[in-house]
């Protein structure tokens, strides 16, 4: 039964564009009404029918300690008594830059803001400023957030111009996004012998989440960085998702490269709204009051999201979660493997770390290309089957399917047998 849902999603679309704050929450690719969820605690979640779903959204990333953890919940608190914001130094911020530092030795300086969206955006200017040149390269299927630089579709081929992907983006800013081809070095070289001294900078995520999960090879990244650093190009990380995800230190840290900017989100903010950008100091000192480069922010180091922020990071870097969320995903995907291959399915899963995808497609996934091949109508269906039997995955087959470190091994051996009986379900219809 979800008919409290149901009327919510009616009433809210009666204020709401959508019915929704962001577009993926609306169910469209998958079918059916999108739950109005009420309650979290640990690795569940309650819908406001009284329905509990072992949760693997996560808040799409966020919580990597689970919904409410009591640590958290006690710092968030503590805080709010005290003050909520004052648009004024606080030490909190010294804190949270300090901590940061340490964990990603890449950032020698860190701007506190209020969103992943905000962060990516505002590194792009930096770069842009630091280096004089307009052009940026991004990569096709990786996601910087919603500013109007990165809503730029790919031309049809790498050597075309993008077009911009979204109604209100201006062909202006199209102009200067050019769009390389994701673990494919050779487009980059092309972008780039074709643009010279033009690109001041290239983004990337460097294990892609918002594709479905695609990690990077390390030829690409290594390229990257090598490229960047004969064409004086400012390499930018995007590690809003995998950033204290994939590792303490985040993809940088697994790969063993060291980006000029790295861009943070989602963990950092221990569920609040909280972004990050930082790295070289030459670069970051471009940044006002003490450099050109304009940016700024009313909330940005909000007190409560730096308690919730640090509350976090702490409990990471002194439980180290890291081992026992990497035995826990590998148990969920072995699982998940023996099962599809009983139902004789044709499907790819990637994953590093708690970060998961299982893409109905063949495979191989190296790319947006090969990701968009997946039968996204079948993951509709697995989507519903596997919500029906208490399982609250991501709505899209392009996104991450999270652990957290409050996931037991209970809570998995039931995923696992509900991926069984939903793959039995949907089974005739591939
Ligand atoms: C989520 C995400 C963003 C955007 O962050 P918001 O907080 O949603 O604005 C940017 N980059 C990556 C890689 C992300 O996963």
């Amino acid at each position: 039964m979800t008919n409290r849902s149901q009327s919510l999603f009616e009433r809210a679309k009666r204020s709401i564009p959508g019915g929704v704050n962001s577009p993926v929450r609306a169910f469209r690719s998958v079918g059916g009404d999108p739950l109005f969820l009420t309650r979290g605690e640990g690795a569940h979640v309650w819908d406001v029918d009284g329905n509990m779903y072992i949760d693997y959204v996560g808040s799409w990333g966020p919580l990597i300690l689970g919904h409410s953890h009591p640590k958290v919940v006690e710092a968030i608190e503590k805080q709010a008594r005290i003050a909520t914001s004052f648009g004024a130094p606080t030490e909190l911020e010294i804190e949270m830059a300090e901590l940061v530092r340490e964990l990603m030795p890449s950032i020698e300086m860190l701007r506190l803001v209020s969103s992943g969206t905000e962060a990516t955006m505002s590194a792009v200017r930096l770069a842009r400023g630091f280096t004089g040149r307009e052009k940026i390269v991004k990569f096709e299927g990786c996601y910087h957030g919603h500013a109007d630089s990165f809503l730029i579709k790919a031309g049809s081929g790498a050597l075309t111009l993008g077009s911009p992907d979204s109604p209100g983006v201006t062909r202006g800013t199209a102009q200067d996004t050019l769009n390389g081809r994701y673990n494919d070095l050779a487009s980059v070289e092309m972008l780039v012998a074709l643009n010279p001294a033009a690109i001041a900078a290239i983004i990337v995520e460097p294990i892609a989440g918002n594709m479905g999960v695609v990690p990077a090879s390390e030829h690409f990244l290594k390229g990257l960085r090598a490229l960047c650093d004969r064409e004086n190009i400012v390499l930018i990380f995007d590690e809003v998702m995998t950033g204290f995800r994939v590792a303490l230190g985040g993809a940088q840290s697994i790969y063993g490269i060291r980006p000029d900017l790295t861009t943070l989100g989602k963990i950092i903010g221990g569920g609040l709204p909280v972004g990050a950008f930082g790295g070289r100091r030459d670069i970051m000192q471009m940044l006002s009051p003490s450099g050109p480069v304009y940016q700024a922010g009313t909330l940005s180091g909000n007190p409560l999201a730096m308690a919730a922020g640090l509350a976090t990071l702490r409990i990471l870097q002194q439980e180290n979660p890291y081992p026992e969320l990497e035995r826990k995903s590998a148990m969920l995907s072995s699982g998940f493997a023996a099962n599809l291959q009983a139902a004789g399915i044709n499907a790819t899963q990637t994953r590093v770390g708690s970060m998961s995808c299982l893409f109905f497609t063949g495979g191989p996934v190296m790319n947006f290309d090969q990701a968009f091949k997946s039968d996204t109508a079948a993951y509709g269906r697995y989507f519903r089957a596997m919500l029906g039997r208490g399982i609250y995955l991501a709505p899209s087959q392009f996104e991450a399917m999270f652990i957290s470190a409050a996931h037991s091994d209970a809570d998995l051996e039931r995923t696992i047998e509900a991926n069984r009986s939903a793959i039995a379900e949907i089974m005739d219809s591939l």
